[in-house]
């Protein structure tokens, strides 16, 4: 049967199959992918009612979206191109610049789809781990690792799964240096620090960044992301992307929630700097170890990572359990809203005192 695919890139890959596919997320409080749990803004369900009343019987356009885009990211429309979430941006940017045999440079722990897509086009990998207890951006390392001439380079900042932020100073100096290189900058968790390296396009045309409407803009479930890179490259990934690949419903609540981007800001400010600080202080004061990254989310390692898992999972709180070394024994808590937080700390403290 294996004998009608014979893409040996395909074959060798594995597939990405999110935990809790099949169960009904939604009679849960879900803080294990990231996402945005406040309830729809009103702006973004009325602008949606208003797109299916119409109609969605004709093709979308995604280029409506462009010029409050551009807006807020401050660059021209002509450095902007709408994406299928920035898992779809990711995949434009691997198979625009990878091919068989290419090499790959990135920090480890990162976002897996990077890995998986750069090895379907037949590139692979070359991982430098993150340093330290609190797993900072391998500085020194990264550098040493630039001499071996990758294909391309990818920075996550903040990373997922760590939240380790990445200096600014040192992308652009990277970038500098190695005009010849694609410089990708994976920005989804953006919002959640306002750290970006989007203005240095004008100046360093081999920047390339990504960014998501799934995380600080709630929208995981329709499916918008984006790419802002100089147009000479936006260019050539046009070509890659599909005319359609961006749904009508997505460019509709896109545009309303950035007509509306204070809620995002207060939702913004809310989760960093009072609902993830009182978990912060949570965890110091029951004495657990934790990394506090830059984004929404906080890396924690129980004394039994699984059984603490379970115990929140059978209370009807998802968070992500961690198997990729060296994050084997914690789990990944994304920041809900104050209610479901005050219900994560409630069931994770009856684990902690059960002493399990
Ligand atoms: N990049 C990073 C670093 C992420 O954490 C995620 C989502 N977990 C994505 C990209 C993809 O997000 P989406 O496809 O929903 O835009």
């Amino acid at each position: 049967m294996s004998a009608l695919v014979t893409n040996p890139h395909v074959l060798a890959a594995a597939q990405y199959v999110p935990e809790w596919i099949g169960v009904d997320r939604t009679r849960f409080i879900c803080l294990d992918r990231n996402e945005c749990t406040q309830p729809m803004s009103n702006t973004v369900s009325a602008a949606l009612v208003q797109q299916v009343t119409k109609g969605v019987n004709l093709y979308p356009d995604d280029t409506l979206a462009y010029a409050p885009l551009a807006e807020y990211c401050g660059v021209p429309e002509s450095f902007l191109l709408a994406t299928n979430g920035s898992d779809q941006a990711i995949d434009l940017v691997m198979r625009c610049f990878l091919g068989p045999g290419d090499r790959l440079l990135l920090a480890m722990p990162g976002f897996s789809v990077f890995k998986l897509v750069a090895e379907l086009t037949g590139a692979t990998l070359q991982e430098v781990p993150f340093v330290g207890d609190q797993l900072e951006f391998p500085y020194e390392d990264f550098s040493a690792a630039l001499a071996s001439r990758p294909r391309a380079i990818v920075f996550i900042n903040p990373n997922n799964p760590t939240g380790t932020p990445v200096d600014l100073a040192y992308i652009e100096q990277t970038a500098a240096d190695h005009p010849d290189l694609p410089v990708i900058v994976d920005e989804a968790y953006f919002e959640f620090t306002g750290s970006t390296v989007a203005p240095l396009i004008a100046t360093h045309r081999n920047i390339i960044v990504l960014r998501t409407f799934s995380k600080a803009f709630a929208m995981a479930g329709l499916r918008f992301g984006y790419v802002i890179a100089a147009p000479e490259i936006i260019k050539q990934l046009a070509k890659i992307r599909n005319p359609f690949d961006v749904n009508s419903l997505a460019v509709t609540a896109a545009i309303a929630q950035l007509q509306a981007i204070d809620e995002v800001r207060r939702y913004v400010d809310e989760t960093m700097q009072s609902v993830k600080p009182d978990v912060v202080r949570f965890l110091t004061d029951r004495g657990l170890t934790f990394v506090d990254g830059a984004a929404n989310f906080l890396l924690v390692r129980p004394r039994n990572s699984a059984a603490a898992v379970r115990h929140l999972g059978d209370a009807g709180v998802l968070v992500r359990s961690m198997s990729q070394p060296p994050l084997n024994g914690t789990f990944r808590v994304s920041m809900g809203t104050r209610d479901e937080m005050d219900r994560f700390r409630d069931v994770f403290d009856e684990y902690l005192k059960a002493g399990l």
